[in-house]
This record gives structure tokens, C-alpha cells and sequence, in this order.
């Protein structure tokens, strides 16, 4: 039997025409026509004035804390339940976390959010929320927590492209946004990601500091520290050709979710992640929790089939990088953790591959 993995890249078709544009026209290197293409379609669709396609999510993270004045010393809240792209430009900033738990709806707990503000030794500057595997963040009461507290708010949509809340966009509530583009998420570039913002001089400050921080004169002149942050046309091209079928892969994924719960919710110890209400996940990953059963005995089931599983992300506060950062949690996403699996869930994923994982965990389970 094949492989079926956890979230492969699903192409469109149209991927290798636009290449072929490219190479016609020789903007191999690296900036060019698919560059802006791809912004735009990507920053009419979230509904956000400006875009910035980068090498990556992780590199959006950074530039943000860096055009946001985060800086050595500060502190930064951001989601415990989360995978370490998402706070490891903290470090790069040499700024300190402040990792804040989960309530029911497995995302970061607005309660604790407000618990952490209060207990943190000098003002937050920012917050980095994490709309966990596709479903969102309550963002009504963190955008009010931000607003009130004059704090930041950043949302880490890498996993979250084409999620909505009340009929707005995942990445369109934040100061500043970012969107992954790498090999297993919603749509793929093979690598890439993209930051987004309503404030241009944002996005400007993060263009200059993604192309070495190249004054405007004709020899190269520097007064600042620089990335070499941005997206090349080439990968650009494929993602003008992902983004003219995200809402098929969104439609995709949660039906593919919807199958899973049809075919496993009647069996009682089975959890599945939560969508809050007013929300409308990707479900990029369809991912659950087992009340007895260890997840190790569903995994190496699914393994000997040749099926790809996952635990959940370890939480940042149980990570050992992080064994000294300041942490607000009460054992919520580490239960999780330990009790947990993300299922296969590639858009190109059949019916009947659905089944086959459905009809092996049951073998499990019952
Ligand atoms: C994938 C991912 C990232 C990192 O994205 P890259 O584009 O690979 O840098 C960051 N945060 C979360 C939550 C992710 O899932």
C-alpha cells in the first residue's frame, strides 16, 4: 500500500506553467512579476492593505518583533501550544518569552493571558497567538486584552490560511500577521511565508530589513543590521498557482474532518479539537484526544499500515530550551500533549484513505 503522509503539498496543475513563465521571461533572480502577484492575491483574499512574501514564516515572526521595537530584554507573551517557529524569533531578538496555556478550546486561554499580563515583571510589548492547527484563537477577548493593555498582538496564521472569524480572516486582527508556505501546510511553496499589516511603514521597514538593509543609493550603504529574508520569483510562481485553489483546499480539509468525526465520535474516549463559535476552521490537520487509551497504541497501529501520524506539539513551557522562561499554565495543553494525535489530513487525501485510518483505529479502540 502507498504512504499516505500527514499534510503532503497537493499542486494544482497551473504550478509549472507559471515556472515556465518565469524562466521565459528570466526574473529567475529573485525578485519579480510572481513576487507581486502573489502578495496581492494574497492580501486581497485576507482583506489586509499590505503583503510581503518572505523565505519564510519564521522570518515574518522576526521582522515583526524587529519593526515592533522588540528588543533585548523585553518581554513577549505567545502561546505555549504551539510548534517552535512560532517563538523562536523571540530569541533572535534576545527578548524573553512568556508562555501562556490553553483552555477548552486548545488554544491560548485569554484568562491566563490576562493572569500573565498582571504577573509579568515589566510590561509585555507584544503577543504572539497561535491558531492552532487551523482553528482560531478566541480573538474577540485577546484583541480587546491587547487593546486595553497597549500590547502588541501578532498572530501566527502558519497554520491557519483561509480560517475565519465571524466572516474576517485568520491573520486580518493582528498589528502585524504571518502566513507559512512550507512543504505540509495548507498550500505550499515548497518553502516560503508571507507577512501581512494595515500599516504600510510596517511593511516597508520590513522590506528594506528583508533585502540586507540596503540604504537608496547605487553603491551599497548600511546604517542598520539586515536579513536576506525575501521570496524568489520562482517559488512566488507556485504560490500564484496555490492561492487559485485555496478555498478548494479549505472546502477539502474539513470535509475530510467531517468524514473522521462521522466514522469516530461515536467512540466515547475520542475528543476531537474544538472550533469555537463565530469560526470557520481550515482544519489543516484533523487532530484529537484520548480519554484512556495511550495515542502511542493508535500511532504504531497506523505506522505498520504505512500511514503517517503525529503526537501534537510539545508546549513551549515543557521544551528544554525553555526550562527557566516565565510560564502561566494549569496543565492544560501539556494533557493534551500527552494525550493526543494528529491524523493524515492532505486535501489529496480519498475517501477511502479516510477509511482505511478509521477502520484501523477502531481496530484499536473497540
Ligand atoms: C509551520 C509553522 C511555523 C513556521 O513556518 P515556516 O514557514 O516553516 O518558517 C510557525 N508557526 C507555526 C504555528 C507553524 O505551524
Amino acid at each position: 500500500m502507498d504512504r499516505i503522509f500527514l499534510s503532503p503539498p497537493h499542486m494544482s496543475g497551473k504550478e509549472q506553467h507559471y515556472i515556465a513563465e518565469v524562466f521565459e521571461s528570466n526574473y529567475i533572480a529573485p525578485l519579480g512579476a510572481f513576487v507581486n502577484r502573489f502578495e496581492e492575491n494574497l492580501r486581497q483574499y485576507i482583506g489586509v492593505n499590505h503583503a510581503l512574501a518572505l523565505s519564510s514564516a519564521t522570518a515574518g515572526l522576526h521582522l515583526a518583533l524587529r519593526v515592533l521595537g522588540v528588543g533585548a530584554g523585553d518581554y513577549v507573551l505567545a502561546s505555549s501550544f504551539t510548534f517552535i517557529g512560532s517563538v523562536n524569533a523571540i530569541l533572535y531578538q534576545n527578548a524573553k518569552p512568556i508562555f501562556v496555556d490553553s483552555d477548552e478550546s486548545w488554544n491560548i486561554s485569554p484568562e491566563l493571558l490576562s493572569q500573565a499580563i498582571k504577573e509579568a515583571p515589566i510590561k509585555p510589548k507584544a503577543l504572539i497567538i497561535t491558531h492552532l492547527y487551523g482553528q482560531v484563537c478566541k480573538l474577540e477577548e485577546i484583541v480587546e486584552i491587547c487593546k486595553e493593555e497597549g500590547i502588541y498582538l501578532i498572530e501566527d496564521a502558519a497554520e491557519s490560511l483561509g480560517a475565519s472569524y465571524k466572516d474576517k480572516q485568520s491573520g486580518s486582527f493582528g498589528d502585524m500577521s504571518v502566513y507559512s508556505f512550507n512543504g505540509n501546510k495548507i498550500l505550499t511553496t515548497s518553502g516560503g511565508g508571507m507577512l501581512v499589516s494595515n500599516n504600510e511603514d510596517w511593511i516597508e521597514k520590513s522590506k528594506f530589513l528583508s533585502t540586507q538593509a540596503k540604504e537608496d543609493f547605487l553603491h551599497y550603504e548600511h546604517t542598520e543590521v539586515g536579513y536576506n529574508y525575501r521570496m524568489s520569483n520562482v517559488l512566488a510562481a507556485i504560490g500564484v498557482a496555490q492561492m487559485e485553489v485555496l478555498d478548494k483546499r479549505v472546502n477539502r480539509r474539513r470535509e475530510i474532518f467531517k468524514c473522521y468525526q462521522k466514522e469516530l465520535s461515536s467512540i466515547e474516549e475520542i475528543i476531537f479539537m474544538p472550533e469555537i463559535s463565530g469560526s470557520r476552521g481550515n482544519r489543516w490537520l484533523t487532530t484529537l484526544c484520548l480519554k484512556k487509551t495511550n495515542p502511542q497504541d493508535i500511532m504504531d497501529a497506523l505506522e505498520n499500515e504505512n500511514i503517517e501520524s503525529r503526537p501534537l506539539w510539545k508546549p513551549m513551557h515543557m521544551q528544554p530550551l525553555f526550562k527557566d522562561a516565565m510560564v502561566i499554565e494549569d496543565g492544560t495543553s501539556q494533557r493534551l500533549f500527552e494525550t493526543g494525535i494528529c491524523l493524515p489530513s492532505g486535501s489529496s487525501m480519498t475517501d477511502e484513505d479516510v477509511m482505511r485510518v478509521c477502520t484501523l483505529i477502531k481496530r484499536v479502540l473497540l
